[in-house]
């Protein structure tokens, strides 16, 4: 590439540029055919309840194994699937694959196994989407009050009156909601009284610096009274120290989600935690 500085500028693609451009779009038409190549995986991460320390839940995460590139990870995939598209028949599959596990593990003997699956903007916003859960839900046998959909603020923040429309159908199926990522969006507090949904996601950035700094350690104390004040159910996402629990647990917050526990491991070795009935040492507070 060149470039010239003065009167006029001429500016050229660098070579590190084209090259960016022509991986975006490898990486693309791979996408396209990873699905039919079976390159995707479901790996799952347990929800811990911090009244019982047991896994109540699981929430499914998206892995891509590339035949070249290896593990690539969904920040990296999942937003080129929205760009082109490609996140209609990925999100499906994740959500048929997601609740026919989740209801194998509930016939195995884990009966009130939850599983929460992320929705994209583009999904949230397809129009026959409670169509097609049902179609899932019957197929898969999996009762809808087991399935969880995490959506951001952002696609609330979109069309408010269509997201109305959507939350409430869903409701209307007995299907719940969450708000992942809670607190990093642009979203008001005045969403918390327009939508229905069932629980939020206090976002890892408030839980990693809950000893560090007194603002993240009171803004997620808030986030959880609010919740407790609006029947909310609250999860604390990224816990990943002992004294985090410690804290979460000392202001009542319902559940943990975090490497401190577990991290996304595969089906297998999440069956394997299930068996061995792992739970999380919860602290005596005093
Ligand atoms: P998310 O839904 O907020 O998921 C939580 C992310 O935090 C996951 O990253 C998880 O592996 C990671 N995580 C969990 N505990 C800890 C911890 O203690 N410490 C740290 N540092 N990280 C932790 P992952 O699996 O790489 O997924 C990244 C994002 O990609 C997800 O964020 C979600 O937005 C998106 N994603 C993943 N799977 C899907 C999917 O099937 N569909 C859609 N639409 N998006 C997906
Ligand atoms: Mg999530
Ligand atoms: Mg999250
Ligand atoms: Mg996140």
């Amino acid at each position: 590439g060149a470039k010239k500085q003065g009167g006029n500028t001429y500016q050229f693609y660098t070579s590190d540029m084209q090259a960016d451009s022509v991986d975006q779009l490898a990486l693309e038409s791979s996408l396209r055919r990873a699905l039919e190549r079976e390159e995707f995986q479901v790996y799952y991460q347990p929800q811990v309840e911090l009244k019982t320390g047991n896994i109540v839940g699981v929430e499914a995460l998206i892995r891509w194994q590339h035949p070249e590139l290896g593990l690539i990870s969904p920040a990296t995939f999942i937003p080129l699937a929205e760009e082109t598209g490609l996140i209609m028949p990925i999100g499906e599959w994740v959500l048929k694959t997601a609740c026919a596990q989740t209801k194998a593990w509930q016939t195995a003997g884990f009966s009130s196994l939850r599983v929460a699956v992320n929705l994209s903007c583009r999904q949230f916003n397809q129009a026959n989407l409670g169509e097609s859960i049902v179609e899932i839900l019957n197929n898969t046998g999996l009762a809808p009050q087991f399935l969880e959909l995490e959506i951001t603020e952002s696609v609330l923040t979109q069309n408010e009156s269509a997201a109305i429309k959507t939350l409430n159908k869903l409701k209307l199926l007995g299907i719940e909601i969450s708000i992942d990522d809670f607190g990093t969006g642009y979203s008001s507090l005045s969403y918390l009284k327009k939508f229905p949904f069932s629980t939020l996601k206090i976002d890892r950035s408030f839980i990693r610096n809950i000893n560090t700094d007194a603002r993240c350690k009171n803004i997620t104390m808030a986030i959880i009274q609010m919740s407790q004040k609006l029947n909310l159910k609250v999860i604390a996402e990224g816990v990943e120290a002992a004294e985090e629990v410690f804290f979460l647990c000392q202001h009542n917050c319902d559940e943990v989600q975090g490497y401190l526990f577990c991290r996304p491991v595969p089906p297998e070795e999440l069956e394997k935690l299930l068996w061995k009935g792992k739970r999380l040492p919860i602290p005596i507070l005093i």
